[in-house]
């Protein structure tokens, strides 16, 4: 199994943010498990938020005193279309299991347990790729405690799917979910919830400098970032469930009471997700020949940052959640939020106080908000700075970091 390079970064590169006693607090909880030693393992070393989480993540560990190791799965292609169906399956798609998509599961996840190496005391499985391993991790080291970090919204399971887990989960510890809805769904005990987070000091959160800024403005010179006209930003995979179509319904809206606003809607879109493609296709036909709809794709996390930063209002119109982590985003760079009052946007959103929340289908209730947004600037800056202590309080990386430290010391 590949051991992956982590990020350099010391728990002390967060004291500024974050006050020194709260990562105190954090080294006295590291202390007290300074005799366990933990590896996290995942199917990736890049690319996903499962890795770019354990590339921060991994090192804070170490530096409060829990020795822990990341460990990647050796997989293949055929693997990784089997796992994206399962994690389809998950999030409600009903696509059939084949015998032979089981067969390709079992033997790459039990391959993978053989090739495992190393002595610990809690051993992470993070998502559905590397749970398959868990029967042969459990009979090889049979003292060692096995967690589940499911990272997915798996409230639409289907049955196939769900009955897949289930043959591994009757091997597992401890399961943790990122909302306590995931974690009824599934139905495993014990149980526990740690909700995501985002690292301020990566590429897409930290403080952008002055040159930054200037190279990111002339590279998006079509969008009036310093101009009059204020700026509303979606920035989303082109999904369905992200509904881009209902942002740019909102904005007519909005248009029609501010003539000069700007809509800018970013999102990535994969090579091998057609789907993206066609919702990419008919969003653009959607906004047709308006100079003031800005499509942006692929963009690096600096310039997601620059766009999060420099807008004056971040929409999320999802229909659909996991949890929501651009909403923590833009909150965190104190640019207020209109998000639908679905999945884990509520969780970050206290309305009429960090930004505000709307019913997914009330595209006039989003409108009003983000007019009432642009008109006021004072508004604009109170519910940024409330959002703002909102995310420092509850969804930086850090926090994440605790609530493991406690998952670990409650593990008999
Ligand atoms: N993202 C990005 N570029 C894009 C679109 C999204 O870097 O063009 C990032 C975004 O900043 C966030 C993540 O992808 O960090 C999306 O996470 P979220 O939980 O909001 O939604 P998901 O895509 O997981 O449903």
């Amino acid at each position: 199994m590949e051991r992956p390079p982590t990020a350099d970064r010391p728990l002390s590169a967060y004291a500024d943010l974050l006050g020194g006693d709260r990562l105190d607090s954090l080294r006295e909880r590291g202390e007290s498990l300074s005799d366990t030693r933990v590896c996290h393992v995942n199917s990736t070393a890049s690319g996903g938020g499962v890795a770019e989480l354990l590339r921060s993540l991994v090192p804070l560990f170490e530096d409060v005193g829990v020795e822990t190791d990341w460990a990647v799965m050796e997989a293949d292609e055929p693997f990784f279309d089997v796992t994206k169906q399962i994690h389809n399956g998950l999030q409600g798609d009903d696509e059939p299991l084949t015998p032979e998509m089981y067969e390709t599961y079992r033997e790459t996840t039990e391959r993978n347990a053989h090739a495992f190496s190393g002595e610990y005391d809690v051993v992470v499985l993070h998502d559905p790729q590397p749970l398959g391993m868990i029967g042969a991790l459990r009979e090889r080291f049979p003292d060692t405690r096995f967690v589940w970090r499911c990272h997915i919204d798996c409230t639409a399971a289907t049955e196939p799917y769900l009955d897949l887990l289930s043959s591994h989960l009757e091997h597992v510890d401890h399961a943790v979910f990122s909302r306590e809805v995931y974690g009824e769904t599934i139905g495993i005990e014990p149980r526990s919830i740690v909700y995501p987070a985002i690292d301020p000091l990566t590429e897409k959160n930290r403080p952008l400098t002055e040159s930054e800024e200037r190279a990111e403005r002339e590279r998006l010179s079509a969008v009036p970032f310093e101009g009059e006209e204020p700026i509303l930003t979606q920035v989303s995979r082109f999904d369905p469930w992200k509904d881009p179509l209902g942002v740019i319904e909102a904005f007519r809206e909005v248009q029609r009471e501010v003539p000069g606003a700007q809509l800018v809607l970013l999102g990535g879109m994969a090579d091998d997700d057609p789907e993206g493609r066609e919702v990419y296709e008919r969003v653009l036909a959607e906004a047709g020949e308006d100079a003031s709809v800005h499509l942006l794709t692929n963009e690096p996390d600096l310039t997601v940052n620059y766009v999060q930063r420099r807008s004056d209002v971040v929409v999320q119109k999802s229909i659909r959640e996991g949890f929501g982590l651009v909403v923590s985003e833009a909150l965190w760079k104190r640019t207020p939020v209109v998000a639908s009052r679905v999945g884990g946007i509520p969780l970050q959103i206290d309305d009429g106080e960090t930004g505000y929340l709307t019913d997914p289908d009330d595209t006039g209730a989003v409108a009003d908000r983000v007019t009432r947004l642009f008109s006021e600037p004072a508004l604009r800056e109170r519910l940024g700075e409330n959002a703002r202590e909102h995310v420092r309080d509850r969804f930086l990386l850090p926090r994440q970091l605790g609530d493991y430290l406690d998952l670990f010391g409650r593990l008999d």
